[in-house]
């Protein structure tokens, strides 16, 4: 049995630079905090690849047998659009007409039906920002009591020069003071900021500003920094393990939440910062506002100009996986094509171990071949390596396969068990072919009764045909007799 006592997991620290050797707070618990969606509309492939290296993180953390509280919010409320005026799912709200609950509530079940089908598994806890306004409040009151806040015009702003005093406000992205301020536009509201580069904790409403909630300071809404802060402090405490996002939240979200909470609590917030890099389409990160996106649905229906053919979940799942979370990867026809072979490779070889014939020696160390595995995975989640290394167990099955290796029946037991736990338990991959012979073998089986009962009913011998039609309603299969023969439909 491995356990995270005997694997020990290094992981690039975004804080620090460098790759450390993962020390979680309490021995044999974890601690991890993700920022989700901002959902105001559908997620694209390049926001699931960055929620699916997490997920595989997550689930080898509990394959090693950590007890994991994985905290995943769903922004709601408070992310404001680029050139800072408005709250996105505010302006969404308005724009359709629709309650911005509506298009929370909308995006919320998209967002959970794709995690479905790409095999996600459910996060410990998944908070609102609109669930922890008062929450939000008492940190927003917190800070200006600490004398790193200032309230200006119904709003109040987070002050980085009084903070730079005796912190750090740029540990995490490497900025310095100067660089934040040049980075940040003249941006609407800007006018009540003391300095460019202070960002909000609280926002006065404009008239037309939809989602709104009394405050000491004004009729508001939440900075977007500031839920990520009061959430994953309230779930996992003042200091935790693992924070992790896409790259692209580095600066300013995730230093803001540093500032934040060494504001509220005197403390570094995150031992290790995780983030992940972008997928790419076309050459540039695929992202909403730029429209250079393809959905997930829009892949696994077909349903789109750029690719050839529809792909799998599973075969999309492989292909993110092919590629170290923190390495760019580029989405194209071609490399959907060859992870659809690869994908392939491994599960006739997966399905092939039902036959596999045993010998007297092993050829292969599956042993070493085993820890090789745990190796690449201890290497800060390195699943290419993984892959390469599952790959030598698909080349060693297939030459059983043609007598040209032989396997003992323990080396077989462990063979089996670890690949189905690096591909099933730790990848989460699908194997959407023994799915699909599954229903073959099902509705095959489901015609040759339908054939039987049409025979016993052309001989008369209507207590078999009865027979067999009562027995497929018990079991759940209803027959339907028509002009053009006996159809059915599963319940
Ligand atoms: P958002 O809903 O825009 O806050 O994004 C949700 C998550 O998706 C964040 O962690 C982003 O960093 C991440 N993300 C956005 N675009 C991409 C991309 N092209 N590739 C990978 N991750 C992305
Ligand atoms: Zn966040």
């Amino acid at each position: 049995m491995n356990t995270y006592q005997n694997q020990q997991i290094r992981i690039q620290n975004s804080l620090t630079g460098k790759k450390e050797l993962f020390k979680p707070i309490v021995d044999g618990f974890v601690g991890m905090y993700v920022c989700g969606p901002t959902v105001y509309s559908n997620v694209h492939l390049g926001n699931v690849r960055t929620f699916m290296s997490f997920d595989m993180i997550y689930r080898y953390f509990l394959h090693l047998g950590y007890k994991v509280r994985y905290v995943r919010n769903i922004t709601d409320a408070g992310h404001l659009t680029d050139d800072d005026s408005e709250d996105k799912i505010s302006t969404k709200a308005r724009l359709e007409k629709l309650e911005p609950m509506e298009i929370v509530q909308k995006y919320t079940v998209d967002f959970h039906e794709i995690l479905r089908r790409y095999n996600f598994l459910a996060p410990s806890i998944e908070p609102t920002a609109t669930g922890h306004i008062v929450e939000q409040i008492e940190a927003v009151q917190k800070i200006i009591d600490n004398g790193l806040a200032y309230i200006a015009n119904g709003s109040v702003y987070f002050d980085v020069l009084k903070y730079n005093e005796t912190n750090n406000y740029g540990i995490l992205s490497k900025r310095v003071i100067e660089d934040a301020i040049e980075n940040t536009r003249a941006l609407d509201g800007q006018s009540d900021k003391k300095n460019p580069q202070d960002f909000a904790l609280w926002k006065r409403a404009e008239p037309e500003h939809i989602q709104r909630w009394n405050s000491p300071w004004s009729e508001g809404f939440p900075g977007w920094h500031l839920e990520c802060t009061v959430m994953s402090t309230k779930y996992l405490g003042d200091q935790f393990d693992i924070h992790g996002g896409g790259m692209d939240l580095k600066f300013p979200h995730h230093e803001c939440e540093i500032a934040q909470a060494e504001a509220c609590n005197h403390k570094a917030p995150v031992n290790y910062w995780m983030h992940t890099n972008m997928l790419n389409l076309n050459g540039k990160k695929m992202s909403k506002s730029t429209g250079n996106h393809l959905l997930p649905q829009e892949i696994y229906s077909g349903d789109n100009n750029i690719l050839s053919k529809a792909f799998s979940p599973s075969v999309t799942r492989f292909f993110n996986m092919q590629a170290h979370y923190s390495s760019i990867l580029d989405l194209s026809n071609d490399a959907l094509l060859a992870s659809e072979k690869g994908h392939k490779r491994l599960m006739d070889a997966i399905d092939s171990l039902k036959n596999i014939k045993i010998g007297e020696t092993s050829s292969f160390n599956v042993d070493a071949w085993k820890q090789k595995c745990y190796d690449a995975m201890n290497d800060d989640f390195n699943t290419p390596i993984l892959i390469a290394n599952l790959f030598d167990a698909v080349k060693f099955i297939n030459q059983i396969k043609d007598n040209k290796a032989t396997i003992t029946n323990d080396d077989f037991d462990l063979l089996k068990t670890s690949l189905n736990a690096f591909v099933f338990d730790v990848l989460g991959l699908m194997n959407e072919a023994t799915a699909d012979t599954n229903s073959d073998t099902l509705s095959g089986t489901i015609e040759l009764l339908i054939k039987l009962r049409a025979e016993a009913k052309a001989n008369k011998e209507y207590a078999i045909s009865d027979q067999i039609r009562n027995e497929l309603i018990a079991l759940g299969v209803q027959l339907k007799d028509g002009r053009e023969g006996t159809t059915f439909s599963l319940q």
